[in-house]
């Protein structure tokens, strides 16, 4: 065993107990997990102040002082302990709340202090609630002039002598346990290229830098490291997919392709629907397997791009199909794969759970027999029983609700496996998309359909509800239909139902029948009675669409035009996204109404009015990662990729440029890592690996 993969418990001034609650509380399990437990933040003591010079925008300080005079005032829970400190150059008044006794007993009159807190100015007076105090000794310069590191604690570990301070301490041990044992983790030539310090010299300044700057290297060392080994990783998986993936060539386009093109293209393709296309039928010509991501905002027409491709596979006298992550989006796919394809010669077929077993033993038999070319679906597309006899292109839509076993299992449905296409409305933005479908290559259509509107978005609260009514009545009355969303809350089927049953109710009370007709759709419903009710907005014969986020994703109604959101602050910015994109389909102005609660945070605010006033899908994520952070975004979670301790997707763009753009350097020479100065890297990925696994990563 390597010392540094020594179980906690056994480093000086662990024990037995301690480290059970560095285990359970902060899944510290060894001496490395501690050397990588970073300070949250630090605090600048290599300042120490007059008390003169102190000024209200100040906002943590150092002085220096001794004590003047002390005082306790107020009474029962009012109680509070005044400390008058002095430096010579004016009066500092601390002071405590709470653990009176023990705060007296800090001072000495004679001695002086170290004192470091948060400034707080009030009528004049300046005062540090609280503050940490110390015996100063100038002698001990080093440990003054220097940023102290922050831990985290719990409730728990403090009461065991590990808070900030105590969790210092241990690192400090650790340091000099493993002083000169500490193993470079990056190549020379990666540490000359970048030049960064060492892999020892960063661990010891980020837990105790001497100075700013020494911070400021660790920092980049640490990070970088993050970004190179995420960024070779996914780089590498590409690179072998490049060189040593077979696929199917699709040579031809042919008569699918063209008779769709030539007679049955129902508009003119937009600049970008063309060039993702070429993107793609450029793969589809190689030898190597096609895996591509596909972006593209809400209604800007994928879709069609997702059928002209697959007829390219038609053309090849290959079968595909395409995935849709619900039962109403695949049954909407297959409505408008027939009218588009309606007159040509194709066997188009729909299987989702909730197809008939006869049915379902044709669609199956006709499979096999290479008869059926076009399959659409649902999850049921990857059971076991669907086998293809000729499977050369799968297209997946709306990505983010797929998990990469579920992908994996398509994959494997042939000897050499299908070409991939994935695609998204969740737009990412590029540097998100770089590293998180690193592995993949990417294609974005970033452009309209002509003539679309924006869609009108409005922010409500509770109070408002009246207007909203009467305004959906308006349009009602002007033959428009209108969706009314409740939150889905925690996948609980229960809280679900309440939101949308109590909304559900209100909505009726206020449209009554027979004037008008309402329609509700949720999650539990069986998918017949889902698809039932769908189909009856879709035709018209119900004017309010009452429903949970399950609409969200691609359902097309042209004649909605009113799409209200209840309980928006609920939702995340890209789902809104989502939803807002459901209408805007027809010629009609179309709005978008939030419905926000009377009370919500400022954070929510900020969200709900980046919707209102911003309508590109892309720049919207981007607001999306700056306001939650890269670990929420959907679907990235699961990729290990976004585990970064340090590095910061947003603030360290420059640095994941220059971390991929070395790591593919690297790659295009030495591919496998074969070559001597690359052993550690290679090592270390080998070692990383396990804990990096990108989305398309399949066995
Ligand atoms: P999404 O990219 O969100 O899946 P869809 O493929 O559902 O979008 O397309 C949205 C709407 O735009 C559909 O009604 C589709 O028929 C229409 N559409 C697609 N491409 C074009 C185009 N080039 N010109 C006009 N309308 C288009
Ligand atoms: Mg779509």
């Amino acid at each position: 065993m390597k010392l540094i993969e020594t179980p906690i418990e056994y480093l000086k001034g662990v024990g037995p107990v301690r480290g059970d609650l560095l285990r359970k509380e902060l899944q510290i399990f060894t001496f490395e997990d501690l050397l990588y437990y970073f300070p949250f933040r630090y605090e600048d003591r290599t300042i120490i102040y007059r008390i003169k010079s102190l000024n209200p925008s100040m906002n943590y300080v150092q002085v220096i002082g001794k004590v003047e005079m002390m005082e306790t005032l107020g009474s029962g829970r009012n109680l509070r302990l005044h400390v008058y400190i002095n430096d010579g150059t004016g009066r500092l008044e601390l002071v405590w709340f709470q653990g009176l006794k023990w705060a007296k007993q800090l001072f000495k009159s004679d001695l002086t202090y170290l004192v470091y807190g948060k400034l707080n100015y009030f009528n004049g007076t300046y005062s540090i609630p609280h503050p940490e105090v110390e015996i100063y000794d100038p002698s001990n310069g080093d440990d003054i002039k220097a940023l102290y590191p922050v831990y985290s604690s719990t409730e728990k570990l403090k009461s065991r002598g590990l808070g900030s301070k105590g969790i210092s301490k241990l690192v400090k041990t650790l340091l000099l346990t493993l002083e000169g044992q500490i193993q470079e983790s990056l190549d020379e030539m990666v540490i000359d290229e970048m030049n960064l310090i060492s892999l020892s010299k960063a661990l010891q300044f980020i837990h105790f830098p001497p100075d700013q700057f020494s911070l400021e290297s660790a920092r980049l060392r640490l990070k970088f490291e993050e970004l190179f080994y995420a960024q070779l990783s996914v780089l590498q998986l590409k690179h072998q997919r490049k060189s040593f993936s077979h696929g199917h060539t699709f040579q031809k386009v042919g008569k699918f392709f063209n008779e769709f093109y030539e007679h049955h293209l129902p508009f003119a393709l937009t600049n970008a629907q063309k060039r993702v296309i070429r993107e793609i039928r450029a793969d589809l010509r190689g030898p190597r397997q096609m895996n591509r991501l596909l972006q593209g905002d809400v209604g800007s027409g994928k879709t069609l791009v997702a059928l002209m491709v697959m007829l390219i596979a038609l053309d090849n006298n290959y079968q595909t199909c395409l995935m849709a992550p619900t039962e109403i989006l695949a049954q909407q796919h297959y409505n408008t794969f027939l009218e588009m394809l309606s007159g040509m010669e194709v066997e188009v077929r729909l299987l989702t759970g909730s197809t008939r077993q006869a049915e379902r033993q044709e669609i199956l038999n006709g499979l096999l027999e290479n008869r059926v070319q076009i399959l659409l679906g649902t999850h049921a597309l990857i059971e076991d029983q669907v086998q293809f006899a000729n499977l050369g292109l799968v297209v997946i839509d709306e990505q983010h609700r797929f998990g990469v076993e579920q992908r994996a299992k398509l994959w494997i449905k042939n000897n050499i496996p299908p070409h991939v296409l994935v695609m998204t409305a969740t737009p990412i933005p590029r540097t998100l998309a770089m590293t998180v479908y690193g592995d993949l290559d990417y294609s974005v259509i970033d452009e309209m359909p002509p003539g679309r509107k924006p869609v009108k978005t409005i922010l409500f609260t509770d109070s408002d509800r009246l207007m909203v009514f009467s305004f959906m009545k308006r349009q009602i009355a002007k033959g428009s239909q209108v969706y009314v969303v409740y939150p889905m809350i925690n996948d609980s089927d229960k809280l679900e139902l309440k939101f949308l049953e109590d909304g559900y109710i209100s909505v009726t009370r206020e449209f009554p029948l027979p004037e008008y007709a309402v329609s509700k759709v949720h999650g539990q419903m069986k998918p017949q009675d889902k698809e039932y009710e769908m189909q009856r907005f879709q035709k018209g014969e119900t004017q309010i669409m009452v429903s949970t986020s399950v609409i969200e994703v691609g359902v097309d109604v042209p004649n909605a035009t009113v799409m209200v959101i209840e309980n928006a602050e609920r939702f995340g910015l890209s789902q809104l996204h989502q939803l807002r994109g459901r209408v805007g389909r027809g010629d009609n102005e179309s709005y978008c109404i939030l419905m926000a609660s009377d009370k919500i945070t400022s954070d929510a605010r900020a969200r709900l009015d980046t919707m209102v006033n911003i309508h590109d899908g892309f720049k919207i994520a981007d607001v999306d990662l700056i306001l939650r952070g890269p670990g929420d975004l959907n679907g990235t979670r699961q990729s290990g990729i976004m585990k970064f301790r340090l590095a910061d997707l947003i603030e360290d763009k420059d640095l994941l440029d220059k971390a991929r753009n070395l790591a593919d350097k690297i790659l295009s020479y030495d591919p496998l890592l074969t070559q001597p100065q690359h052993a550690i890297v290679a090592d270390q990925l080998k070692n990383k690996r396990k804990d990096l696994l990108p989305l398309s990563m399949i066995s």
